[in-house]
């Protein structure tokens, strides 16, 4: 894995903390974007090498609805570029962490995703992420 790509925060109101953190960084959001297929709304912010990701939930059954729910706002992922999704995956799968998705998916910001479940790493979401050319 290459550097952390984004750090991903999950929140109640998209609109709300998007003005909230573009007060915070001092920089305006650069994307908006909707996941369909996760149920998310997300806002992309660039902080030097790295992004911030906020996302909020489109419907009660979002995976970010159930995450504000249990935990309440704040850090939801940390996300890692890497050059091989698939490669990487595999690698994972032999090491025994237990992935959430058998095969890449499309996610926000021109990327290819899969997460890596939270229980095998010390209770944090990792999602590996390589653009998509
Ligand atoms: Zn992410």
């Amino acid at each position: 894995m290459k550097k952390i790509e984004h750090i991903g925060i999950a929140v109640k109101d998209l609109d709300v903390s998007c003005g909230l953190y573009e007060k915070l960084l001092g920089i305006p959001c650069y994307k908006k974007e909707e996941v369909v297929s996760e149920g998310v709304n997300t806002a992309f912010f660039k902080t030097g090498e790295n992004k911030i990701e906020l996302l909020g939930a489109t419907s009660e059954s979002s995976p970010i609805a159930r995450f504000l729910e249990k935990k309440g706002e704040g850090i939801h992922h940390i996300a890692f570029e890497v050059d091989n999704i698939e490669l990487e995956m595999k690698r994972l799968k032999l090491e025994g962490f237990v992935l959430l998705n058998e095969q890449p998916k499309q996610g926000a910001d021109n990327k290819l995703v899969c997460f890596v479940h939270p229980k095998g790493t010390n209770g944090v979401l990792v999602e590996l992420c390589q653009e998509v050319k």
